[in-house]
């Protein structure tokens, strides 16, 4: 890979260090039915002003990984860096800017707001407790301007209310608020309009993408929408992760115009069509439904008993290496991989 600002991290030492780099990380869990591998060996980054969206169906591992990039979970192999430098080696102060630095939007907007404090109150806390408020009508000051930030107004029309008497919609917008007021260069957005309306999420995803735009904040966004992914990442990359592994990574538009991995074309296959007409194309043809558990994954490629390609003797023997099929893309397949090399010797 190139050194993109958001790439795998085979990149050799760019001159400007990614915002978030995760270098080979995994992470087991010792559960009493056995050891978890619910990430393996992943390499992604992200710099200023780019996203880079992890896609996958729910247990494979994306939430894992973003919490990792945040700092919330420590890897049990790899490393995480923040502008380059290992989390682990960090000092307090570094420590200190990372924090404040990465910020994490949850899912769920009613979970993550405190329903005894006034949006007033959520807001002037983290600007209280880091210096950045002077008094309280300067707190008041910045709450507001946050409030505009996400395209809550009046905003002193919303600062005295309490999460109760907000919708979904305006109190994802306070969480995003909230986690802007440390002005953060890096937002790790989990599921965070998944809970939302449609027409509500619209709205939000344009208020994350101004901000990506207008102040060169870096996301990681997670989501298991494909659409979503795709509006979302336009001009950044998508990672496809299964079963805890990357399984095709590349540009936002290629992965969801034209994915190489059977597993990518499977989802892509499975996202319903409004054409009642066309649905009968969108069998995405797996032999398996059930996905296997992380406790005993399959032999070889873990996709195999689901893999509508797969070949004995081969993919049920040999793990697939993520490796680049193309320019935009590095896919973990034997057959994609194959394709590539008959594509380059024609
Ligand atoms: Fe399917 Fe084989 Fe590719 Fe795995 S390696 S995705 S089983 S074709």
């Amino acid at each position: 890979m190139s050194g993109l600002d958001v790439a795998t991290t085979d990149d050799v030492s760019p001159a400007v260090p990614p915002l978030i780099a995760l270098r080979n990380v995994s992470q087991v869990f010792h559960t009493k039915r056995g050891d978890v591998p619910a990430v393996q060996d992943v390499s992604l980054s992200v710099g200023a002003g780019d996203v880079l969206c992890l896609v996958g169906e729910s247990g494979c591992g994306k939430t894992t990984t973003a919490r990792m990039a945040a700092g919330l979970a420590t890897p049990t192999a790899g490393a995480v860096e923040f502008e380059g430098v290992d989390l682990g080696a960090m000092d307090s102060a570094q420590r200190r800017r990372f924090r404040t630095s990465v910020q994490y939007v949850h899912q769920d907007p009613y979970a993550s707001l405190n329903p005894i404090r006034s949006v007033f109150g959520t807001l002037s806390a983290p600007l209280k407790r880091h210096g950045l408020a002077k008094n309280k009508a300067a707190a008041w000051e910045q709450a507001k301007e946050l409030l505009e930030r996400v395209d809550l107004t009046p905003a002193e029309n919303f600062l005295p209310k309490f999460p109760h008497q907000l919708s979904g919609g305006q109190r994802q917008r306070v969480a995003v608020a909230r986690s802007l007021s440390l002005n953060p260069r890096l937002m790790i957005a989990d599921e965070a309009t998944s809970m939302l309306d449609v027409s509500i999420r619209v709205g939000v995803l344009r208020t994350l993408t101004n901000l990506r735009t207008e102040l060169g904040v870096g996301f990681v966004f997670i989501t298991h929408d494909l659409a979503i992914a795709r509006y979302f990442g336009t001009g950044g990359k998508i990672a496809v992760m299964y079963l805890g592994r990357v399984v095709e990574y590349g540009d936002a538009h290629e992965v969801i115009d034209n994915p190489k991995h059977p597993y990518t074309k499977a989802l892509l296959a499975a996202v319903p069509d409004i054409d009642p007409d066309r649905r009968h194309d969108h069998d995405p043809g797996l032999r398996s439904v059930d996905i296997p558990s992380l406790t005993d994954l399959p032999s070889g490629c873990s996709f195999h008993p689901r893999c509508p390609v797969y070949r004995e003797g081969d993919c049920d023997t040999t793990p697939p290496v993520l490796s680049a099929v193309d320019s935009h893309r590095e896919v973990s397949c034997h057959v994609a991989a194959e394709q590539a090399r008959d594509e380059t010797a024609r």
